[in-house]
């Protein structure tokens, strides 16, 4: 997105705000996007109509092109939309036994999210877990669980064939509170789809239990179905929060814009693999960063935004259409580049870019380069920054002294100077230097 976004306002000049054409064309590529990305169509366009009303007139930071500002108003309002008005409120699992219901399709990854979050209650939060499988349907489903149980070091309900899974629930609930266990997790049996079988057993298990949490597994790859079947469930039995497994795989994560904005069930955590560690609690910055597909650009945009004070570039400028280009109008501009992270940094930042920095790095032109230009700058005196034109052999010696380094590097450093401060004069006699600065930035 961030790169048609980027091409979209190549084209555009600079203003003082967003214009309503501005807005409306980046508009047209969000709204792409957001499809590309597996987002439902009244979803893609309720959020372009919000978004459209905040960026409509929003000043435009001059550091930074309008495009970029767009992206960063769409982003931040992806994460507000996934983080929910209320945010992410912890699991209710105080007053033990606390269950927790797991329900799904068959095939979301139930069975192996149920061992993951046990894992990670036990590890993360202490707690004294117990699994118990209600699938009765598949032959292997149990033994899986126990399987698992094993692996992670978690406890699982003995398994007692011929039992219906509302009494494999009330066995389990038992069990906890003999046992003296935080925690149970019921993994119960999915179906392929949704059928009145599934939900009249989800429900009675439901009804026995009173489960604290009632998590929803399902594929995040699934974008659309996997919003219908949450609204499935909730209708049914009150689903409390949701879990969106196959997040590492290539899906750009619309599934999860949409199921927060359509059924208002906050997202609690993603699965990214198959291995037990690979539960992530659910990050909204994150996921709207890949939603929007971008590199580090929103970064990049708040490092400008924090870095240039708009006043010193616009005095800056008015020097440089005089012409005037002197050292400590270098040392500015090679500040402002190490504030924003140096070469690398700046380059890392923009997609697509990483490659060129390694290349530069190997050049010798990192970020150790900057500093040791500022060193030089810095042990000139008063006099010689206004006027580098002073600086003779002896003179040269004492400052390359100063900072440690060689004469040839303060040589490079005055080249580089002379260069930079040719193309000042030249472009500011010819007005150049506005449509120069516009371009660049
Ligand atoms: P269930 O039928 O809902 O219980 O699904 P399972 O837990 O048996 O999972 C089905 C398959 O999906 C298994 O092969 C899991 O290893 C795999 N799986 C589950 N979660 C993830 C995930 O987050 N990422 C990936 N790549 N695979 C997963
Ligand atoms: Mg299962």
């Amino acid at each position: 997105l961030s790169d048609r976004l980027g091409g979209v306002f190549d084209r555009l000049t600079k203003q003082g705000a967003l214009s309503e054409d501005d807005v409306r064309t980046a508009m047209r590529e969000v709204r792409v996007a957001l499809l590309e990305a597996d987002v439902s169509l009244p979803v893609a366009r309720d959020f372009v109509k919000r978004v459209t009303a905040k960026a409509t007139g929003a000043a435009v930071t001059k550091s930074i092109t309008p495009g970029q500002q767009v992206i960063k108003i769409v982003h931040d309002e992806l994460k507000a939309v996934l983080a929910g008005e209320e945010g992410i409120p912890p699991l209710k699992i105080d007053n033990p036994p606390a269950p927790i219901l797991m329900v799904g399709l068959q095939g979301g990854g139930k069975t192996t999210t149920t061992a993951k979050l046990a894992k990670r209650l036990k590890e993360r939060d202490g707690k004294r877990v117990l699994m118990a499988s209600l699938d009765v349907n598949r032959p292997a489903a149990m033994e899986q669980l126990a399987i698992l149980g094993t692996q992670i070091g978690v406890d699982t309900l003995p398994i007692v064939a011929g039992q219906k899974p509302v009494d494999i629930a009330k066995r389990a609930k038992t069990q906890a509170g003999l046992g003296g266990y935080d925690v149970y997790l019921l993994d119960t049996a999915g179906r392929l789809q949704i059928d009145q079988v599934l939900m009249d057993e989800v429900a009675q298990v439901h009804a026995a239990v009173q489960p604290r949490e009632t998590l929803l597994v399902v594929d995040g790859l699934t974008g659309q179905v996997a919003v219908e079947v949450a609204e499935e469930f909730d209708a049914k039995v009150g689903v409390t929060g949701v879990v969106l497994t196959r997040m590492d795989g290539d899906g750009r994560g619309g599934a999860a814009l949409s199921m927060r904005a359509v059924t208002g069930k906050p997202i609690r955590f993603v699965g990214t693999g198959e291995k037990m560690d690979a539960l992530e609690s659910f990050e909204p910055d994150r996921i709207a960063g890949r939603i929007l597909g971008m590199g580090d650009i929103v970064a990049l945009v708040e490092k400008a935004q924090e870095v240039m004070e708009v006043e010193a570039q616009d005095r800056m400028m008015k020097r440089f259409q005089k012409g005037l280009f002197n050292m400590n109008d270098l040392r500015g501009q090679l500040q402002q580049m190490q504030k924003m992270g140096g070469m690398e940094g700046l380059m890392g930042m923009m997609p697509g870019m990483g490659k060129m920095a390694k290349q530069m790095d190997k050049a010798g032109l990192d970020d150790s380069i900057l500093k040791r230009q500022i060193a030089l700058i810095d042990s000139m005196t008063k006099k010689e920054r206004a006027n580098p034109a002073l600086l003779q052999a002896s003179r040269k010696k004492r400052i390359a002294k100063g900072a440690g380094l060689e004469v040839s590097e303060l040589n490079q450093l005055l080249k580089m100077h002379r260069q930079m401060a040719d193309m000042m004069k030249k472009m500011g006699k010819g007005g150049m230097l506005k449509k120069a600065m516009a371009m660049m930035s």
